[in-house]
């Protein structure tokens, strides 16, 4: 069967078009602007909040649901037994019941076998997909590597719709979506690529379009800092937080905010531009054409010719794990220049916390391999640049160096379609 219409039959839908009608344009951000709700809406609504709460706290009885919710037994009853009876959620063992005696309680759980989502990770070297369940675990991971002598776009296409489509076939039902974090500057509104510096083939290409033409599915794409602000949200350390922000570096250096609830993306996701925001006047320059932009100071790129400078050994190949690993054997030059680099990663951090106070920041990248040396002198530099005020209770915190959460993240952007949570 063409992928085109290989989820097309109505054979095997079951919790598909049960999640699907999850789908409706109230979820959308033009409908949000448009008058009232209407009562199916707000059904739909209630339930995408029952399923937020029950992400939020891990398995959970009915009981502890209708609490958290301010509802009784009954009305979360009404809410989950139909999606326990569409297969999507499973309740567990009883439980031992607390003091009191009673009914032991059954913990709601998202079903293993619920229809999975497809993650996609689209960066400038290459493409990585998996399937991510209702739990957030990941299978049928697929990884392809971008040629780097290629003259036009139709190679990596190609090698994006491979990957998405050997995922695809591994899946025991079908998606419910396919989500991409993607690297370089996204147009949010429309899935399109605006530019990615180190892959500018890729630049104008309408990536959300192409792939919901190709596989006939729900696609939802978003700026990979952002999308792993919504893996930490949804499935990670940012679970009930209602302020954070991320930082992602590496070859790149990006980020994203979450306040007061809600992941800011700006018109057309123009927000969160963090690498190209200024921390040096008439700096070096970035590879986006200016001056002085905070990625300058804090990626690979800086880390190795500095290292070159300091005739630091395998300068060429060297990283945060690396040089933290030098510093800790060798002192001298190499925990220089780790102090040095943690103080150009919390340049940026305090300018994110002067503006907006987050207070809570996961780390992302590169940055992880360098552990709690690196995450310790980061800190340090904090408490430097951030004057102490009530309220400014900063946490730092490594998140993820190996893609993990970016996929949840990727999973995260049509699960958060589905169940109604504004982004
Ligand atoms: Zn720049």
């Amino acid at each position: 069967m063409a992928s085109e219409d290989r989820f097309s039959s109505d054979g095997e839908r079951g919790g598909l078009a049960a999640l699907n009608d999850l789908f409706d344009d109230t979820s959308r951000p033009d409908a949000r602007r448009q008058g009232l709700i209407s009562s199916s809406s707000i059904g739909l609504a209630n339930r995408g909040r029952v399923l937020q709460v029950l992400f939020d706290l891990g398995p959970t009885s009915r009981a502890e649901l209708a609490r958290h919710v301010g509802v009784n037994r009954a009305t979360i009853t009404g809410i989950i037994q139909p999606l326990i009876d569409q297969g999507i959620l499973v309740e567990g063992e009883p439980l031992p019941s607390k003091e009191g005696g009673g009914k032991p309680a059954r913990p709601i759980w998202f079903a293993e076998d619920a229809a999975p989502i497809c993650a996609v990770l689209l960066m400038h070297d290459g493409v990585h997909c998996c399937l991510v369940s209702l739990d957030g675990t990941i299978t049928a991971e697929v990884r392809a590597p971008f040629p780097e002598d290629a003259a036009t776009v139709e190679p990596l296409i190609d090698i994006l719709f491979n990957c998405v489509g050997q995922v695809l076939d591994l899946a025991h039902r079908p998606p419910l979506g396919i989500g991409v974090a993607a690297g370089g500057m996204i147009d949010t509104d429309t899935g399109t690529i605006v530019a990615v510096n180190l892959a500018p083939l890729l630049d104008g290409f309408p990536l959300g379009q192409a792939l919901a033409r190709r596989f006939g599915l729900p696609v939802r794409v978003d700026h990979h800092p952002r999308a792993l602000l919504v893996g930490d949200r949804w499935f990670g350390i940012g679970r009930g937080k209602p302020n954070f922000a991320v930082i992602y570096t590496g070859d790149v250096l990006g980020g994203a905010i979450f306040l007061d609830g809600h992941l800011y993306r700006g018109p057309a996701g123009a927000g969160g531009e963090l690498g190209h925001t200024f921390v040096q006047v008439d700096g070096a320059t970035c590879r986006c054409g200016r001056r002085g932009c905070w990625e300058t100071i804090a990626t690979l790129g800086w880390l190795r010719r500095e290292a070159l400078q300091r005739h630091l050994p395998s300068c060429e190949a060297m990283d945060s794990r690396s040089l933290a690993l030098l510093a800790m054997e060798n002192g001298g030059a190499a925990a220089g220049l780790l102090d040095l680099y943690a103080r150009n990663v919390a340049i940026g951090i305090a300018n994110l916390q002067q503006t907006m106070a987050p207070n809570f920041f996961v780390l992302h990248g590169d940055v992880v391999g360098g552990g709690a040396t690196l995450l310790e002198a980061i800190a340090a530099h904090m408490r430097d640049l951030v004057p102490w005020r009530p309220g400014n209770d900063i946490q730092l915190v490594m998140g993820d160096l190996e893609d993990r959460a970016a996929l949840r993240g990727a999973a995260g952007l049509i699960l958060s379609e589905l169940l109604h949570f504004a982004l």
